[in-house]
């Protein structure tokens, strides 16, 4: 019972954080990328135990929610291969995990890891945006978590959420 209990407060903390967290993204931008990571191999490889767990799936899926009622444009991308292509040249570039550094040969481009993999995320989400015919230029953007990519000057661009369809509601 005690230890349910704390279960339970632990998940409430974190819903909370979760939140917050949201909330603060929304601030930074009216557009939202994220890696859709049910697409993603998260049962093998050191990428379960590491960065990816169950926690995070719950924040992307109180993110939508949260960008969603804000008004805030959200999209999932396909995730495969973010770490490992140049966001400049688009050339593959692979690196283990341990490779902290975008360091491209074919360009020269060097950056962080993390934030090569969220302009790469970018450049995905802007793709189906621009397939949708949802946009048509690309603006200025700044990296809001590691994966997580938001742009600065959506404004105007006014996708009403009753196009974008309402989200599954956070459990
Ligand atoms: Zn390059």
């Amino acid at each position: 019972m005690e230890v349910a209990r704390m279960h339970h407060r632990i998940a409430n903390r974190r819903k909370d954080f979760h939140l917050k967290t949201a909330h603060k993204l929304c601030d930074q931008g009216q557009t939202i990328f994220a890696e859709d990571l049910n697409t993603k191999g998260l049962t093998r490889g050191m990428l379960r135990k590491d960065c990816v767990d169950a926690a995070f799936g719950q924040f992307l899926s109180l993110t939508e929610w949260v960008c969603w009622k804000r008004g805030v444009y959200f999209a999932k991308v396909n995730p495969n291969g973010t770490s490992q292509t140049c966001p400049n040249c688009f050339a593959a570039v692979s690196k283990g995990l341990e490779v902290r550094a975008h360091d491209c040969p074919e360009c020269g481009y060097r950056t962080h890891r993390d934030h090569a993999a969220a302009e790469m995320v970018l450049h995905r989400g802007l793709e189906n945006v621009v397939a949708q015919g949802l946009w048509g230029t690309e603006t200025a953007c700044q990296v809001g978590l590691s994966g997580v990519y938001d742009l600065d000057k959506w404004r105007g661009a006014g996708i009403p959420n009753c196009e974008i369809g309402k989200p599954a509601l956070y459990p």
